[in-house]
């Protein structure tokens, strides 16, 4: 087992992915980019939320199994250095599973109902009335995730916001409830005040909410409209060929709100040449959207370029022993402070019998 130096020292970092697909841009400007610059600073746990995956594609564990090695693919190309942070598969970290049974009791189950991110999840992804008991449950789920870990930040993007929200109030009622803190401790004071949990702060990236190339939804690995970290350049180009503006002609002043302009905000890197672009644009100085779209397929494929090349060190049967090893140390290191939480959060529940130790064998 590597441990990363001084990994304990420093404050802790937890997010995640679901594998219900391969990472898009909007991972990266969302959260993915964030990731990779903290990692230095902070001890990170990066959590491949594979059992929230099955709460919509339980007829489906290939997938599931297929998709978690491939999210860890996109991350070490990305950038996530495994020596530094650490890697965690949700369902092999058993204190995850007992801390969401008992914060389900801290929420009223209309409060997890009401939460706006489940709502728009199941409009979007048409989940209708068929949605199974497991599927709201995710997002309690997501509580013990994070709060296993005890971490200062969560790097998410804007939809999860919402999500966050529900764990600080897990946090602060757990402390209260069972710690005896008082409701009216400020939330930077919690721990000092005796509670278990600090209470963690969500990471928004630079774009909250990148919109997908059909130029209307949340860019979403579920919906049909996503730029893969994977893609290469000609994928790329024809995506970012369909961004819908509904401009005629180039001598027509175009909207720098709409759909393009937020990618040429987002991956155009030269500040200068952006201001050029929305200037021109807004003033219908003969410029098309092709030419636009042109160069910020070229901006991204030249984002991608470095990626692609890191994750050529993975292809095939081989590339995915290597994953699957990144994960069970990573998932090692991390029962380590998931199981010292439990044993905590037990003990102040009047639970703590005894110890236990867990162990993570080598993959048969
Ligand atoms: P799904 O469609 O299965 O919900 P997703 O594409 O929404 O997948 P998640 O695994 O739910 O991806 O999200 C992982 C992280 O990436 C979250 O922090 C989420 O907020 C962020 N994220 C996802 N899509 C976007 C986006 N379009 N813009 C900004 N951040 C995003
Ligand atoms: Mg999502």
């Amino acid at each position: 087992m590597t441990t990363p130096p001084a990994a304990t020292q420093r404050p802790r970092i937890l997010t995640g992915d679901t594998p219900t697909g391969a990472l898009h841009l909007g991972h990266w400007v969302g959260s993915l980019e964030n990731r990779v610059r903290l990692q230095k600073k902070y001890d990170c746990y990066f959590l491949l939320a594979n059992m929230h995956a099955f709460t919509t594609r339980s007829e489906k564990p290939g997938e599931i199994r297929r998709d978690t090695i491939e999210i860890v693919k996109d991350w070490l190309a990305a950038g996530i250095d495994p020596e530094r942070s650490t890697v965690v598969l949700q369902t092999e970290v058993p204190a995850i599973a007992e801390l969401s049974w008992f914060f389900a009791m801290l929420l009223p189950f209309n409060r997890v109902m009401r939460n706006p991110t489940l709502k728009t999840e199941i409009e979007t992804k048409d989940l209708g009335d068929k949605y199974s008991f497991g599927f709201p449950m995710y997002a309690v789920g997501q509580c013990a995730d994070i709060l296993a870990f005890r971490p200062l930040l969560v790097p998410v993007g804007e939809d999860q916001v919402a999500h966050i929200e529900m764990c600080r109030e897990v946090a602060r009622r757990f402390s209260q409830v069972y710690l005896n803190v008082n409701p009216k401790t400020e939330d930077p004071d919690y721990v000092k005040a005796g509670g278990l949990f600090p209470i963690p702060e969500a990471l928004v990236g630079r774009i909250g909410r990148l919109v997908g190339v059909d130029g209307k939804n949340k860019m979403s690995k579920s919906l049909g409209n996503a730029i893969f970290l994977s893609d290469p350049p000609d994928a790329v180009k024809k995506k970012v060929g369909k961004i819908f503006t509904g401009r005629q002609s180039a001598t027509e002043p175009g909207d720098v709100g709409n759909a393009l302009f937020q990618y040429v905000e987002a991956f155009i890197p030269d500040a200068a040449r952006v201001a050029e672009l929305k200037d021109r644009y807004a003033r219908g100085d003969n410029i098309g959207d092709g030419h636009i779209k042109a160069e910020v397929a070229e901006a991204i494929s030249a984002l991608l370029r470095p990626m692609h090349d890191r994750r050529a060190a993975y292809e095939g049967e081989a590339g995915d022993r290597k994953i699957i090893e990144v994960i069970r140390e990573g998932t090692e290191r991390a029962n380590a402070v998931a199981e010292q939480t439990l044993r905590l959060a037990k003990d102040a529940m009047g639970l703590g019998f005894w110890r236990r130790t867990l162990s993570v064998d080598r993959p048969h």
